[in-house]
């Protein structure tokens, strides 16, 4: 402990020497708090307020002619705004669209790519996935009339935190119809090598697909030159988009002419939607997934936000990011919090497999420590049984903030302070 005066010096060098130190102060920081739960709900940004205050403000002042009048119509809005977060996922023209929610995405797109033919039939996901995206496979299973216990593979963990890439490309067999997976797991912090897995599945006729929730805004990724065949990803983590705040949704050009099933008016060719024709004529790009009409409140914070991500670039975010994840896992190593306080870190420790967030894992008294930290002001959050999820965000975090989060918890376990608090878990934690 004598020491520790030494890691806030190192902390306030790093902060000093941060290209993206400026950025914090366009955040809304709760007040006395260290946030380090980007991972689940981003804060709001002064950008994205202001994009949210300019779109109430055409609605009272223009009523319906805010769709082609505003100073971004919102007839157009979906597609501007897929075309402005293109950079943050490597999407040419027309490929990604600001749409519906992640799930809905996902139904949407199985719906047109899962294609079971004769034996042929088999989805291949994971068993470390978020339950909501297993929940809308097993859905669409059923609606083929097939059995989702027969049909669909999950590729399994050995250590129920992590992933290996040859188990899942072993899985990868002839009764295969489509592969579907995250990019980064929401628990363990994992970063699949997406690259690989998509090579691997193509070389075997077969397509693939991502859920990219964990990852977007703090990982770059490069679907087009890649060659993934569609993806999804919500706006609300990474992204700073708000509360439920529409999700994305990307095809791959090489799709574009597929048919989107989970059909929908704002899907129809855009100069001719208000044809109103009876026959779907969808538009040749991702707008032909859309459903219904945007969500232009809701969702009019994303102009903002990423205005700032792009200012910063996703490139000085990822090594950012990296920096604030290893200078935390140096520190509680340093600290010696492992050994003496029978920690360990379930996200792996190269870069190029890790996401944005550190898995902290407690055998037995996770939960509590957690809230430990909360009663500080100290936001991360829980995942049952044993995970405290801490994400550094790489616009709004400082090094100082990862510096401080470790002196408490180390407080924390020398104090026994956890022992305070209650076992059983709130409906969100
Ligand atoms: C956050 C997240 C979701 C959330 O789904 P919604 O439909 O937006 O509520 C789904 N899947 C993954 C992998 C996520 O990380």
């Amino acid at each position: 402990m004598g020491n520790f005066g030494h890691y806030l010096f190192r902390a306030q060098a790093l902060d000093e020497k941060d290209n993206l130190s400026g950025f914090r102060k366009r955040f809304y920081i709760p007040e006395n708090t260290i946030y380090v739960d980007g991972n689940s709900l981003g804060l709001l940004s002064m950008d994205a307020e202001q994009s949210l205050q300019r779109v109430l403000n055409e609605w009272k002042n223009m009523g319906i002619r805010g769709w082609l009048e505003a100073d971004r119509p919102w007839f157009y809005f979906a597609e501007e705004i897929g075309e402005m977060a293109a950079p943050l996922v490597g999407a040419s023209a027309g490929e990604l669209i600001f749409t519906g929610t992640t799930t809905v995405n996902i139904h949407s797109l199985i719906s047109t790519f899962y294609r079971p033919e004769g034996k042929r039939n088999k989805i291949l996901a994971d068993e470390l996935n978020f339950p909501s995206d297993i929940y809308a496979l097993k859905g669409q299973i059923k609606q083929r009339g097939l059995n989702p216990d027969e049909v669909l593979l999950l590729a399994t963990s050995e250590n129920g935190k992590t992933l290996e890439e040859d188990t899942i490309i072993e899985m990868m067999t002839d009764d295969v119809a489509l592969v579907y997976l995250p990019s980064v797991l929401y628990a363990s912090g994992q970063l699949l090598d997406m690259q690989r897995l998509t090579e691997a599945a193509h070389s075997r006729g077969i397509p693939i697909g991502f859920d990219c929730s964990h990852s977007t805004g703090v990982v770059p990724h490069h679907f087009g030159r890649w060659g993934v065949d569609f993806a999804t990803f919500c706006s609300y983590k990474y992204l700073n988009g708000g509360p439920g705040c529409s999700a994305f949704l990307y095809v791959n050009q090489k799709h574009f002419g597929k048919e989107p099933l989970m059909a929908g008016w704002f899907g129809y060719v855009k100069e001719k939607q208000f044809d109103m024709s009876l026959h779907f004529d969808h538009a040749k790009s991702a707008g032909g997934w859309q459903i219904s009409s945007p969500g232009i409140l809701g969702s009019s914070t994303m102009e903002g936000s990423l205005k700032i991500i792009n200012e910063a670039g996703i490139e000085a975010i990822r090594q950012k990011s990296l920096l604030l994840t290893s200078f935390l896992v140096e520190l509680m190593h340093d600290l010696d919090l492992f050994s003496a306080h029978g920690f360990s870190i379930a996200t792996p420790p190269q870069d190029e497999r890790r996401g944005g967030h550190i898995a902290l894992t407690h055998p037995t008294e996770a939960l509590r420590i957690c809230s430990a930290l909360k009663n500080r002001n100290i936001i991360p959050d829980f995942r049952a049984p044993d995970t405290i999820r801490i994400a550094p965000v790489p616009l709004y975090n400082s090094f100082e903030e990862v510096y401080l989060v470790v002196k408490n918890l180390k407080e924390i376990m020398d104090n026994q302070e956890y022992l305070r608090f209650p076992r059983e878990r709130k409906a969100i934690s």
